[in-house]
């Protein structure tokens, strides 16, 4: 049975409680981050508290832990729950006012509401679908413009998640005004000849902390990097094509709407670039 933090508590999972008025759960009024374990150890720490900040920010939300208090946290489940491989999920909402209300609580009296709990996932890193690839079809965005926040708004990614399985698929990329924003839960990327093309940071797309690693990687192996929009026709005429996210790192993408990339086996660049990520990564994980 798994040990989970709720509010300064550390309860088994079958104890653990939040309230019905709890905005996260009435208004989708919260924030989430979710942070990968490799050998025990936190990876990119750091990026996913300063993500997490932001995003209380543009909601107006008192962050009310430290990165500090925060990582003693995360290690601490880490441990009770002994995770080699697998992920920290944490979710902050605007917390639960006495009564449901468009109106935001005062912050006086009502506090955020805390839940962190761990996933194990043995085999995580050497996951047999980064030697296959995963096929992916493309589908309509129809999110709200601040896709920046990572909001626990995620009906949408979620529906469009099982399109992708009801069209015999793995996932979608989503497409607004003719261009590819992001993945359902990850960034997108396309190569053509030697240059890695994904879309730039904006409100349109949440700011990866896999992407802000893997591009930098990408200079320092001096690979080229275009940050600019692609449509989805050129996603399907790519020599490569692949996906980064905190728990899948850098995936390749073997097939879109049914068209096979290349030959249809992982290429050369998403296969060196999820290598050096997982090496990096590992060396500077806390
Ligand atoms: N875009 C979306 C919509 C996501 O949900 C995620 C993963 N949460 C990402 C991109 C990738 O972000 P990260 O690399 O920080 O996991």
């Amino acid at each position: 049975m798994r040990t989970v933090y709720v509010n300064g508590d550390y309860q088994s999972e079958t104890e653990a409680k939040v309230s019905v008025f709890d905005r996260g759960f009435l208004m989708a009024d919260g924030v989430y981050e979710v942070t990968s374990v490799l050998g025990g150890k936190l990876i990119d720490f750091d990026g996913h508290v300063a993500r997490l900040e932001r995003s209380l920010g543009a909601l107006d939300i008192a962050n009310p832990l430290s990165r500090d208090a925060l990582l003693g946290i995360h290690r601490e489940l880490v441990a009770r729950n002994a995770i080699d491989e697998g992920l920290v999920y944490l979710q902050i909402t605007r917390g639960a006012p006495a009564d449901r209300d468009f109106v935001f609580p005062d912050p006086e009296t009502t506090s955020p509401t805390v839940v962190l709990f761990t996933q194990s996932k043995p085999g995580l890193a050497d996951n047999p679908a980064a030697k296959t690839g995963i096929r992916i079809i493309g589908i309509d965005d129809i999110r709200w413009g601040r896709r920046d926040i990572k909001t626990v708004q995620l009906l949408y990614p979620s529906m469009g998640k099982m399109m992708a399985k009801r069209a015999g698929a793995d996932d979608a990329w989503m497409v607004e005004d003719g261009f590819v924003t992001e993945g359902t839960s990850n960034n997108a990327y396309i190569v053509q000849g030697d240059r890695i093309v994904t879309r730039p940071l904006s409100s349109d797309i949440l700011s990866g902390i896999t992407r802000a690693a893997v591009l930098r990687f990408a200079g320092e192996a001096r690979m080229e990097v275009d940050e600019r929009p692609f449509t989805l026709d050129e996603a399907k005429a790519a020599d490569e094509a692949f996906i980064t996210s905190a728990s899948t790192f850098v995936m390749p993408v073997v097939e879109i709407d049914g068209i096979a990339l290349g030959d249809g086996s992982p290429g050369p660049v998403a296969t060196r670039l999820r290598e050096i990520y997982l090496e990096e990564s590992r060396k500077a994980a806390i």
